[in-house]
């Protein structure tokens, strides 16, 4: 299967959830989360604003606010990807690409190396650690670095419903693993990579 035919595929199953289904896992993965240490520990992070279906992260977002950790959400322009600092209120749709995005006018994150944990949304994935996205490769350009040895943090979490899984993911030479998936089951770390 191609990757555009495995992103048709993975949209069809991800829209067939109901706002009410999308609510219980997303409160399931942000409970199975937010136990871990790496959370726990964490005071600096990178996740999403959820659209479209992609796993509902919010529950989260709002304890790490109220923990008092600095929280940072993408954004997407011609030029990349670059994270803006969450000010704890949905942020304003962009006009040109309609996703809720941090604008210019909130502090940007200097240094990806200041970040405990980056979580990444995706279509699909496999126990590899390889990543589907929407087809922007936004991820692969902005942490293209992941791709080599010396790479230690901050490490990438795929944000996952289960029947996202696939035994393997189409790769090409650009795209980047990986460090962790979870899934509102299970916490998968990524052998053979
Ligand atoms: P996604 O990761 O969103 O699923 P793809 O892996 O298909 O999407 O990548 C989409 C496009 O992004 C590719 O066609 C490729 O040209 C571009 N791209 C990804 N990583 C890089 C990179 N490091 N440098 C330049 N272009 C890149
Ligand atoms: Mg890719």
């Amino acid at each position: 299967m191609t990757k555009a035919q495995l992103r048709t595929q993975m949209r069809r199953r991800r829209n067939a959830l109901t706002i009410a289904e999308q609510t219980g896992l997303g409160h399931r993965w942000c409970a199975r989360f937010t136990g871990l240490p790496l959370f726990e520990n964490a005071t600096a992070f990178a996740a999403y604003w959820p659209c479209r279906g992609e796993v509902d992260i919010r529950p989260l977002l709002n304890l790490g606010r109220n923990l008092g950790k600095s929280i940072f959400l993408p954004t997407v322009s011609a030029t990349g990807m670059w994270f803006g600092q969450w000010e704890g209120t949905p942020p304003p749709k962009n006009r040109s690409c309609g996703l809720r995005q941090p604008t210019k006018n909130s502090p940007r994150l200097p240094n990806l190396r200041t970040l405990d944990f980056v979580i990444v949304p995706l279509l699909a994935f496999d126990r590899c650690g390889l990543r589907l996205g929407q087809g922007g490769g936004y991820y692969d350009r902005r942490f293209q670095l992941r791709r080599f040895q010396n790479w230690h943090k901050p490490p990438l979490i795929g944000a996952a419903y289960d029947f996202q899984e696939v035994a393997t993911v189409p790769m090409d030479p650009w795209d980047v693993s990986l460090d962790r998936i979870v899934t509102n089951d299970e916490i998968i770390t990524p052998v053979n990579r």
